[in-house]
């Protein structure tokens, strides 16, 4: 009995191994160790084929751990201040050096000219992490509750990297990116949009020290310490929940406002392939928006400066839309100056100018400045936020929202 014991311990141990990796080794050891009145009954029945079969109560799935993002705060900083609510660890990377600071108050971080780091008391040339226990950081009048990283940058300067879980960021982020005053729904969509578009991001990071930014170059994030109950709902329950297409994550691209129509994603990034989601979706709901039409002058001189950046110099005379989608956004424009013309992306124009969007509507260049005329605000792809919030106040549901303005997507858990 003794031997067959021993030959069911190690055949299970095997067949848990072989079939649930997933399993902590903690797991591991309490069934080996404990095994159940059940277990044993099949264990005497000496076959290898009992192997290949599931258990009937099948081993407990432990919880999974969340996703960290790693966020770049600041970098080339020469120093910074960052206050404590309460405990906080401070240790270097190795775990060698580190102390505790029990009490609120303030660290001093700096980079050193010898190309350490110091943070509190410790000093060395490997990352140093402040580690909140229970209370939270603030820097730059933001509150975070993920752990510092404080790493040594060139120059004797330091960067600033903040370790949170991706649920975390997400309070952080959607505040920033759509109102908290908006419909509950609309901001659901708006957190499934920004948790799907941050995985996304994160299947292709070069960056070996941090995965985003804090600022538009990824979403706009700035600590999770403002507190909106409607921002609160509509991350924690979505939690988990992403968008794929064929089984894939995308990019859920979004933007503020689409002037009645968004457009195909290769419209804009000429190279990216066009897919269903992200081919573009009529929208009825966003009229309600200043920013739905808008007009603006942009001085002679930014436009100039443009031109001057992808070689054309000389004075501006005009500005022409030679090519648009069928929702009537400018994909290139010809600008023309005393020396000559050039065609340009309208999205290279649009960023360079800060004209709204690209579905121009009317062009007039005088002495003073070219005033554009058109609808919409931002790049038009994916999600209009406007129209989300329109679609909210009509009644549709988050699910609704997104499987209008990503079409032929699917709504996934993935934790
Ligand atoms: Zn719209």
């Amino acid at each position: 009995m003794k031997n067959i014991r021993i030959q069911f311990i190690f055949l299970y141990a095997l067949a848990l191994l072989s079939g649930a990796c997933a399993v902590p080794s903690a797991r591991l050891d309490n069934s080996i160790t404990s095994p159940t009145p059940a277990e044993e009954e099949t264990a005497v029945l000496d076959d290898p084929s009992v192997l290949e079969t599931t258990p009937d109560t099948p081993p407990e799935q432990p919880p999974q751990k969340e996703k960290i993002v790693r966020v770049l705060l600041a970098e080339n900083l020469p120093e910074a201040f960052i206050k404590h609510s309460g405990r906080i660890n401070i240790y270097t990377l190795d775990g060698k050096k580190k102390y505790k600071i029990s009490q609120a108050g303030t660290v001093a971080v700096k980079g050193l000219s010898d190309g350490q780091i110091q943070v509190g008391t410790l000093k060395d040339n490997q990352p140093i992490l402040i580690e909140p226990v229970q209370s939270s950081l603030t820097w730059n009048n933001n509150s975070y509750t993920g752990t510092f990283y404080v790493l040594p940058s060139s120059g004797g300067q330091l960067m600033l990297v903040e370790y949170v879980s991706l649920e975390e960021y997400l309070h952080g982020v959607l505040p920033y990116e759509m109102s908290p005053s908006w419909p509950v729904e609309a901001l659901k969509a708006q957190a499934v949009a920004a948790r799907t578009y941050t995985l996304k991001s994160l299947e292709n990071v070069k960056n070996k020290s941090f995965d985003l930014y804090s600022d538009v170059r990824s979403q706009v994030y700035r600590g999770n310490g403002k507190k909106y109950d409607a921002v609160t709902r509509a991350v924690d329950e979505t939690k988990g929940q992403v968008l794929t297409y064929q089984g894939k994550l995308f990019f859920t691209y979004y933007h503020a406002n689409c002037g009645g129509a968004t457009d195909d994603v290769s419209s804009w990034h000429f190279s990216t392939k066009s897919i269903k989601p992200l081919s573009g979706a009529s929208c009825k709901f966003d009229s309600h928006s200043k920013s739905h039409n808008w007009n603006m002058t942009v001085p002679l001189s930014k436009v100039e400066k443009y031109a001057q950046s992808v070689g054309l110099k000389g004075t501006l005379k005009s500005i022409r839309i030679v090519r648009k989608t069928n929702t009537g956004r400018a994909t290139n424009l010809t600008l023309t100056t005393s020396k000559g013309s050039k065609t340009v992306p309208c999205g290279a124009f649009r960023l360079a100018t800060g004209i709204r969007s690209c579905k121009i509507t009317r062009i007039i260049t005088s002495t003073k400045g070219v005033q554009f005329t058109g609808k919409g605000y931002g790049h038009g792809i994916g999600m209009c936020q406007d129209g989300a919030n329109g679609m909210a106040k009509r009644n549709h549901n988050y699910k609704q929202i997104l499987k209008h303005y990503y079409p032929g997507s699917v709504l996934e858990q993935i934790h």
